[in-house]
C-alpha cells in the first residue's frame, strides 16, 4: 500500500473510533433520559461523520484533519498522565478537620432535626429542658411540628398517590421492627436459636480470615460496598436524642464509647428511581434502602454475637455513630459539597450503614476519588437545589471544627415538608451519581488519577449535560395521576 493509502486508513480508523465513542455516549445518554447530552452528542457525531466523508472523498482535507485529530487526541492524552495532589480524604475523616482538630465539637443527637421533630414533644420534660438550652430552634421546630412529620404530608407533590406512599410506609416498617435488636451481646442470639451453640465464648479467627468472611457475607446479604475501619470515637454522637421505643430514660444520656471496629456498608439506590427526584419514586428508593440497611446490619450484628463478640447495628432506628465520617475512614468515598458521601462507583446515590464490633478485623485505607476538587468547580447540586440550601462558594468554611461546605439543614427540610419527599435533587444531579458503566466508568477511572481532569471535567460536564435539574420520567409501575388529588394518605407515622 502506498504512503497516502496508509495515511487514509489510519485517519479513517482514528475518526471511526471517535465516532464509535460518541455513538456510545449518545446511546448511554438516551438510556439515562438525559435531556441535553444526546443533542450535543448527536451534533458531535454528525460533525465526525462529515470529517469521515471529507477524509474519504477530499484528499486535500486530509492533512488539516490529521492535525485537528492529532491535537484533540493529544489534549485527551493529557488527562491520562497520572498526577494528583492527594485529597484530604486520604487522611480519613480527620483530614477534614480544621487546623489541628482541637476545635472539633462532637455532634449531639438531640440537635438533629429528626430527633427534635420526633423525640422532643410539647408538654414533656425533654421539651422544657431542650428549648431552655436551645431557644433558637423553638420557633422553627414548632412550625415543623404543625406541618406533621419530617416529610409534612408524605407524597404531596404526587397528589399523595396511595400506592407510592404505602411503599414508603411499608419500607420503613422493617427498621422499626428491627431497631430494638440493634445491640447484640455475645451469644445472645445463639442462645435463643435452635441451631446456635449455647456458649458465649469468642470464636478464634485470624483477623485476615475474619475480614474476608465479614466482607463476603455483607455483600452476599446485599451490600454494594463494604469497608472496615477502626471506630474513631469522635464520630460518635455525644448524647442520645432519638427515642424510638419509649426508652425515655436514655434521652440526654452520654452515648457509650464505640466498639473498636466498624464494618461500614453502602447500598446503591437505583438510578432510574433517584432520577425522578423530587417525586415519590426517589423517596420510595430511600425507604427501601433504609429497610435493606436495617436487614443487612441486623443479620451482620447477630452474626458477630453468635461468634461470641459484641456488636451494634447502625441503621435508621439506631445510630450511635455518624455514617459519613465512618464511611470515609473505611475507604468508601469522600465528602461532597452537598454533605453526602460521594461513594466509589455510585457517588452520592447510596445509603450508608454500619456495624460496630469488638471482633478484631483488618481496616481498609481511605481513598481519593477526586470528588472534592471536582466539587470546587462543579456546583451543580448548589445551583439545582430548590431551597438554595447548598453553598455556592468555592471556599469551604469551618463548622464544629470541620472545614467543609455546610448545608443549611433548616431550609432543606422546609423543602422536604413542602413536597412530602426527601427531595434527592442534589443526589440526582450529581455527575458522580451516573450509572457505573462504560463512559462513566472511564471518567471515574481518570478522575482518580488526574488532577487536571478534576479541574477541567466539571466544565466539560456542564457543556455536555447542562447545569440545571429536570426530573426524569418515573418507571411505568410507579406512575401517579397528574394534577388530581387522588386518595390522600395521612399516615406519616414512622417516616424519616
Ligand atoms: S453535584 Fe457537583 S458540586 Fe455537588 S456534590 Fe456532586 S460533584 Fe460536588
Ligand atoms: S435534599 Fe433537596 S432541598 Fe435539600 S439540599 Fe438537597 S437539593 Fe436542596
Amino acid at each position: 500500500m502506498s504512503d497516502s493509502g496508509i495515511f487514509l486508513v489510519i485517519l479513517s480508523v482514528v475518526n471511526l473510533a471517535i465516532v464509535l465513542g460518541i455513538g456510545l455516549f449518545v446511546y448511554e445518554s438516551v438510556r439515562e433520559q438525559e435531556p441535553r447530552a444526546p443533542k450535543v452528542g448527536g451534533a458531535l457525531f454528525g460533525f465526525h461523520i462529515v470529517l469521515g466523508l471529507l477524509i474519504l472523498f477530499w484528499p486535500g482535507a486530509r492533512l488539516p484533519i490529521a492535525w485537528f485529530l492529532g491535537i484533540v487526541l493529544a489534549i485527551q492524552g493529557l488527562f491520562l498522565i497520572p498526577w494528583t495532589r492527594g485529597a484530604r480524604s486520604l487522611n480519613g475523616a480527620a483530614g477534614y478537620l480544621a487546623t489541628d482538630g482541637s476545635d472539633f465539637v462532637k455532634m449531639d443527637e438531640r440537635d438533629i432535626m429528626f430527633a427534635r421533630n420526633r423525640s422532643i414533644l410539647p408538654g414533656t420534660p425533654q421539651y422544657e429542658q431542650y428549648y431552655k438550652i436551645h431557644p433558637e430552634h423553638k420557633d422553627y421546630d414548632e412550625r415543623r411540628r404543625a406541618r406533621g412529620g419530617p416529610l409534612g404530608k408524605p407524597g404531596v407533590i404526587d397528589s399523595c398517590y396511595r400506592p407510592n406512599v404505602a411503599m414508603l410506609v411499608s419500607s420503613f416498617e422493617l427498621p422499626n421492627l428491627l431497631g430494638k435488636a440493634s445491640r447484640v451481646d455475645p451469644g445472645a442470639s445463639a442462645a435463643r436459636s435452635t441451631y446456635g451453640t449455647k456458649e458465649a465464648n469468642k470464636a478464634q479467627l485470624d483477623p485476615d480470615k475474619a475480614t474476608k468472611i465479614v466482607k463476603a457475607w455483607a455483600k452476599h446479604l446485599g451490600a454494594d460496598l463494604v469497608g472496615i475501619c477502626r471506630t474513631d470515637r469522635r464520630w460518635a454522637y455525644s448524647h442520645r436524642g432519638e427515642i424510638h421505643y419509649g426508652e425515655w430514660e436514655e434521652w440526654g444520656k452520654e452515648i457509650p464509647d464505640p466498639l473498636p471496629y466498624s464494618v461500614v456498608i453502602a447500598t446503591e439506590m437505583t438510578h432510574d428511581m433517584v432520577m425522578t427526584a423530587p417525586h415519590t419514586p426517589s423517596v420510595i428508593e430511600s425507604g427501601y434502602n433504609y429497610a435493606k440497611g436495617a436487614y443487612i446490619t441486623t443479620i451482620l450484628a447477630h452474626w458477630f454475637g453468635a461468634m461470641g463478640y459484641r456488636a451494634v447495628a447502625e441503621h435508621n432506628r439506631h445510630y450511635d455513630l455518624l455514617m459519613v465520617p465512618l464511611a470515609i475512614d473505611a475507604g468508601l468515598g469522600e465528602l461532597g459539597r452537598q454533605g453526602y458521601l460521594i461513594a466509589d462507583k455510585f457517588g452520592p446515590r447510596v445509603r450508608v450503614f454500619a456495624v460496630q464490633t469488638d471482633m478484631p478485623l483488618v481496616p481498609d485505607k481511605p481513598i481519593d476519588l477526586g470528588a472534592e476538587k471536582f466539587c470546587e468547580s462543579c456546583k451543580k447540586c448548589a445551583e439545582s437545589c430548590p431551597s438554595k440550601s447548598i453553598p455556592l462558594e468555592r471556599q469551604r468554611k469551618v463548622d464544629r471544627g470541620i472545614e467543609r461546605w455546610k448545608l443549611n439543614e433548616e431550609t432543606c427540610f422546609e423543602y422536604w415538608g413542602k413536597v412530602g419527599t426527601d427531595c434527592c435533587v442534589c443526589m440526582a444531579v450529581c455527575p458522580f451519581s451516573r450509572p457505573y458503566r462504560t463512559i462513566h466508568k472511564l471518567v471515574r477511572y481518570i478522575l482518580r488519577r488526574s488532577e487536571l481532569a478534576r479541574i477541567v471535567f466539571p466544565y466539560i460536564d456542564n457543556f455536555l449535560y447542562g447545569k440545571r435539574w429536570r426530573p426524569r420520567k418515573e418507571p411505568q409501575w410507579l406512575e401517579y395521576p397528574r394534577g388530581t388529588k387522588s386518595e390522600n394518605f395521612h399516615g406519616s407515622e414512622g417516616l424519616s
